[in-house]
């Protein structure tokens, strides 16, 4: 007898329909025997329609009123869930992240999960019951409502498998397991048997939504294997976990794509020590991520600034950066909301010299200007234009040979 949590996305929970057939596939585990804990999401569409009712409503909505909004999706899927499963003829409780509870900080929008209690929840899988809990939202030490940033329900599900301290997390989609590359926009990429924590870090930080980074992150801290599968199918799907030997030792083993950054320039910016930490100070108050910067070198002591940052936060940075600019006297503030960021991602990286010319080159062929472009080890990034997205990550998939005829199955 096992302990399992199973986290279901949008898709899979999209309909009533699918919400009798997620109760099935759980009752199937349930009767092998095991415990369940399944952990949903809100029906697919329903999170952006509540995040556009709270930008329709305050400019600026992110704080705690937004997350009291954008977290109730997940409550009508839990009971529904419940409701689906009671029918089928089993115990099912459902939990909203308060009533679990799982503790996070305060960070409304972007809260990090702190502790999770069990107690209630081992009560509940003692009775015999399923317990079906809600994803993407937690409560802070003052009871206010929190959520975990979009793709949260992941989180949700892989934390609470290291706080249960569970067999297995598994995680159920719309595709069949993680890919070379996004499998919607490029129908040659691979679906991978195993996949390194590190990887998948790399890769879901980078735009690979399959996983939210943060789960990944909780999953290799806590070492919890976590399976990616199909909602709809019974195919096998891709274990994350340690990196073994069994594992692909190849130069690229994936490429992943991100539109939800936006790119802000700041022209004429004096060159002295401290300006940069000015610009950016405002932006970490308000809690706010910088991906990418980038500084040209400066000639007549000014120089121009370039970084990223999320759409979601695009609007306040601006505003934030308009000010900062002005009172050090920088010039123009321009902004672009249409680019993508187009990554290569691979642990062989390491130790071979020419990717990054190979990537170069083949987006060069099909006439793909490079904007901005970011290294690490294991990672080159380019920001490109959005229109050329699905271009360079197929291009790109051919030029690594990624495709399915190429490489030879791992064992
Ligand atoms: P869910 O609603 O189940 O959480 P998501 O939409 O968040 O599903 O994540 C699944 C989607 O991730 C897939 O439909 C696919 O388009 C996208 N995706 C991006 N990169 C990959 C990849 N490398 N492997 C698998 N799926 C990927
Ligand atoms: N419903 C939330 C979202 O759409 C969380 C999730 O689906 O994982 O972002
Ligand atoms: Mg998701």
């Amino acid at each position: 007898m096992a302990l399992i949590v199973q986290k279901y996305g949008g898709t899979s929970v999209g309909n009533v329909e699918r919400i009798r057939n997620v109760a099935i596939r759980v009752a199937q585990t349930k009767k092998k025997g095991h415990k369940v804990i399944v952990v949903v999401s809100a029906m697919s569409g329903e999170t952006n329609k509540l995040v556009d009712l709270a930008n329709q409503t305050k400019e600026f909505p992110i704080g705690r009123e937004y997350d009291v909004v954008v977290s109730t999706g997940e409550q009508v899927t839990i009971g529904l869930l419940s409701l689906a499963l009671q029918d089928l003829g089993f115990g099912a409780k459902s939990f909203l992240g308060y009533q679990v509870p799982i503790i996070t900080d305060n960070a409304f929008s972007k809260a990090r999960i702190e502790e999770i209690e069990t107690a209630n929840i081992f009560s509940e899988l003692k009775k015999g019951n399923i317990v079906v809990v809600a994803g993407f939202q937690g409560v802070d030490r003052n009871g206010n409502i929190t959520t975990l940033g979009r793709g949260g329900s992941d989180t949700t599900a892989v934390a609470l498998a290291a706080a249960l301290k569970a067999d297995v997390c598994e995680i159920y989609t719309d595709v069949e397991g993680v890919y070379t590359t996004d499998p919607n926009i490029c129908p040659d990429a691979r679906k991978l048997k195993k996949v390194s924590y590190d990887e998948m870090l790399e890769m879901a930080s980078l735009g690979a939504k399959v996983l939210q980074t943060r789960s990944v992150e909780f999953a290799k801290k806590y070492n919890v294997p976590v399976m990616v599968k199909s909602s709809f199918t019974d195919a096998e799907g891709t274990l994350v976990t340690k990196e073994d030997k069994s594992m692909e030792k190849v130069i690229v083993s994936g490429v992943t794509y991100n539109k939800d950054e936006a790119k802000i320039t700041i022209a004429r910016v004096p060159d002295r020590p401290g300006i940069a930490a000015k610009l950016f100070a405002p932006l970490t108050k308000a809690n706010i991520n910088v991906d990418m910067i980038v500084q040209n070198v400066s000639h007549d002591t000014y120089t121009d600034l370039t970084f990223t940052v999320s759409k979601a936060d695009f609007k306040k940075a601006l505003q934030l950066v308009e000010k900062t600019a002005k009172v050090i006297k920088a010039g123009k503030v321009l902004s672009d909301t249409s680019i993508a960021k187009v990554s290569i991602v691979g642990a062989g990286m390491r130790s071979h010299a020419g990717v990054a010319s190979k990537m170069f080159e083949t987006m060069a062929k099909e006439g793909i200007n490079i904007q901005m472009i970011s290294t690490s080890e294991i990672k080159i990034s380019a920001v490109i234009d959005i229109k050329y997205t699905e271009l360079a990550v197929r291009v790109l998939h051919k030029a690594f040979e990624l495709g399915k005829e190429e490489v030879t199955e791992e064992k």
